[in-house]
């Protein structure tokens, strides 16, 4: 079984295509008491996508605590803008997500405005 794991609807940037569109401020993050419950639900074995919004918004820590009780128990990837991929994003996304992780990039800035040389720069980084 394949989940798709959405804890904030928040993102950091703003894509003309995205589906979340003008409601993106509207959603409240989803608590760690309430992500633990739903880990607790998903059967053992079963691929888990971080996915958002962006799911980095809520920080290596927020994830940590959450998987804390499920070690082993999911396999797990994230997809990023990676706009935020620092140090601890690295470690993390290599150590406890075994390298699992997606991005996408869009060439017309028009449709995803990112910056360019700081997404190639964390690509480069998270080629763990
Ligand atoms: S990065 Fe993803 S979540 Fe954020 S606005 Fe773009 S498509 Fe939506």
């Amino acid at each position: 079984m394949i989940t798709i794991f959405k804890p904030t609807l928040r993102c950091n940037i703003r894509c003309t295509h995205c589906f979340v569109g003008d409601q993106r401020t509207a959603y409240r993050d989803m608590s760690r008491e309430d992500a633990v419950e739903v880990l607790s639900r998903i059967p053992a074995g079963s691929e888990l996508i971080l996915h958002g919004g962006e799911p980095t918004l809520l920080g290596v820590d927020y994830y940590r605590d959450i998987f804390a009780p499920y070690r082993g128990k999911f396999h797990t990837s994230i997809q990023t803008n990676l706009m935020l991929i620092g140090d601890r994003w690295v470690d993390f996304i290599g150590n406890d997500l075994g390298g699992r992780m997606s991005t996408s990039f869009d060439v017309a800035a028009s449709l995803r405005p990112i910056d360019t040389a700081l997404w190639l720069e964390n690509v480069q980084k998270t080629q763990i």
